[in-house]
């Protein structure tokens, strides 16, 4: 257990801490002369702090060191973050929640339209990654964006919007975009060659350093991407010339509700990723718990250890070796003041200590 007086004095034990530290000012100005009455008085005192400090139970929300409260996380570990009011202004917003890295949108994730990134913003963006000491930055595309439609307005739509975020991306120096591999509609494999054929096009017209991570799904209606086999095979069709800018985003909410066994099957299911996908490609892991119950393929998150996945598939991923430096971001629903990100976040770095 990590605690010290600052954890102390902006946490819970609060009051405790002030009323200690109240004792021990007005035990040094009473025995200024006297140092025997000092000594013991300053004795009680400590004895006070040692009191307290028994009392706090060995849970994460006191796993806090530092001057902001902050979880002690030194790991590439944190959350997707709100970019209102400007992506410059997400970078903090990590911070503020302890994380280290973290996912943001570059635009809304519900509509069409492509805001125009100034250039003071993405300057702004990169000096601010810097200042609050984000380690690491993904971006999430649009939840329009469909690359497997056979829908040819719905198509030429996704492919601007693709191309539009992989521009904000280079601009704001994000080098993976995380994106869903889209719904089918009519016939899967169809939709996984449309898909593979319009990707190619984006990544051929976007900047060379960004990476697509398609990000598995529930499988929820016609959604491509919900078995391993599917995300292989989308990578496999992407042309050869831009297929090493293909890697994968793991959602442990989205893998139980698809059929992944994590809880019961751990090391079945990443076996398994192995063989048909191969852990190089593995670029991203998105922690939620699953509200709904194994294999319903629906997509609803749920806090950490609170949802159908429970405690141990994010114990053993926190500390398995080979995820250590693989970016992890909570999508779980975030509470009033983001309180539940420093919850869930103290609750991974307790796992993974
Ligand atoms: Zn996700
Ligand atoms: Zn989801």
């Amino acid at each position: 257990m990590l605690v010290g007086l600052g954890d102390l004095e902006s946490g819970p034990h609060q009051g405790a801490l002030k009323s200690i530290g109240t004792r021990v000012k007005r035990a040094r100005q009473q025995d200024a002369g006297a140092s025997q009455g000092f000594s013991r008085r300053i004795a009680r005192a400590l004895g006070a702090i040692i009191r307290v400090r028994k009392t706090i139970a060995p849970n994460e929300e006191h796993m806090l060191i530092g001057r902001h409260n902050h979880v002690r996380n030194p790991y590439l570990l944190g959350a997707h973050v709100s970019t209102a009011g400007g992506a410059h202004l997400a970078p903090e917003r990590g911070r503020a929640i302890g994380a280290t890295a973290i996912q943001v949108f570059t635009k809304s994730p519900h509509q069409w339209k492509d805001p125009h990134l100034k250039e003071w913003t993405s300057a702004e963006f990169r000096k601010s990654m810097q200042e609050n000491n984000m380690r690491c930055v993904l971006g999430h595309d649009s939840y329009l964006i469909n690359l497997a439609s056979p829908d040819q307005v719905l198509s030429r739509r996704s492919v601007k919007a693709l191309r539009a975020e992989l521009a904000r991306c280079d601009q704001l120096g994000i080098d993976r975009l995380v994106s869903h591999p889209g719904n089918y509609i009519d016939d899967q494999n169809r939709g996984l060659r449309r898909n593979a054929t319009r990707l190619t096009r984006c990544l051929r017209e976007s900047a060379p350093q960004i990476h697509v991570l398609l990000e598995t799904t529930a499988g929820s209606g016609t959604a491509l991407g919900a078995c391993f086999e599917d995300l292989a095979e989308l990578r496999d069709r992407v042309a050869a010339d831009v297929r090493d800018r293909i890697g994968f985003c793991a959602d442990t909410c989205h893998l139980f509700s698809a059929g992944y066994d994590l809880r019961n099957a751990y090391d079945k299911v990443w076996e398994d990723w192995e063989r048909l996908i191969g852990l190089d490609g593995l670029q991203c892991l998105h922690l939620n718990d699953s509200a709904t119950p194994f294999g319903s393929r629906r997509d609803r998150h749920a806090l950490i250890a609170e949802g159908s996945l429970g405690p141990e598939p994010f114990q053993r991923v926190m500390c398995d070796p080979r995820f250590e430096t693989i970016p992890k971001i909570l999508e779980t629903p975030k509470g009033p003041d983001n309180r539940n990100d420093i919850r869930m976040l103290r609750r991974l770095v307790r796992y993974a200590g």
